[in-house]
């Protein structure tokens, strides 16, 4: 396994237990963007990933690490890169997305002057957790006039089911944890 894609990309991804909080193993993956061969793969095979699915317009990544992932895929493919922020970094007009995390809530915001009607927008993050990520982005995708072609994610914890949350849509995962 060591010297698969998956193999060296897992052996990358540091868990850090009891981060932010008590009860959370929190997958770093910051060993694996200081692996040059290891970040290069597996942007390489998200990108490849992307162009499967045909088509693809625009990426969009969540802050912060799903800038780090999306944005060099973004420009593996020539399309562009859309971010989607916390609320209050991005200057307006802004489509805001409020939704429950684990603890407390979140809201994250979106400029819908960036993404043209009926572009096909794949939506990018490092970790699917519960999904409620992933579920407001596809969302404020849509409200801002764009077509979700699909999602794709470096490591899906599959014991979250956030799965279930993006009920009928495509995805991509590169390695699970059950
Ligand atoms: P969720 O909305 O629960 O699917 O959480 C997904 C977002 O939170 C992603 O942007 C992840 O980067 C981050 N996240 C959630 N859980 C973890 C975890 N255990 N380790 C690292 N990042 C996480």
């Amino acid at each position: 396994d060591a010297t698969t894609l998956a193999g060296r990309s897992r052996a990358l991804i540091r868990d850090v237990p009891d981060y932010p909080r008590a009860g959370v193993t929190f997958k770093d993956i910051t060993p694996l963007l200081a692996d040059g061969p290891a970040f290069s793969a597996v942007v390489t095979e998200l990108a490849e990933r992307t162009r499967a699915l045909g088509g693809v317009d625009l990426v969009a990544g969540m802050e912060a690490r799903g800038f780090i992932l999306g944005a060099p895929v973004a420009a593996a493919l020539g399309v562009g890169f859309v971010p989607v922020r916390k609320a209050g970094k991005l200057p307006g007009p802004t489509l805001a997305a409020a939704f429950r995390l684990e603890y407390g809530d979140a809201t994250i915001e979106v400029r819908p002057d960036t993404i043209p009607d009926g572009a096909r927008v794949l939506v990018l993050d490092d970790v699917l957790a519960t999904g409620g990520t992933a579920a407001a982005t596809a969302d404020l995708v849509e409200r801002a006039g764009g077509v979700v072609a699909g999602l794709a994610f470096l490591l899906e914890l599959t014991f979250l089911a956030g799965r279930d949350r993006l009920a009928g849509r495509h995805l991509d995962v590169l390695l699970t944890e059950a």
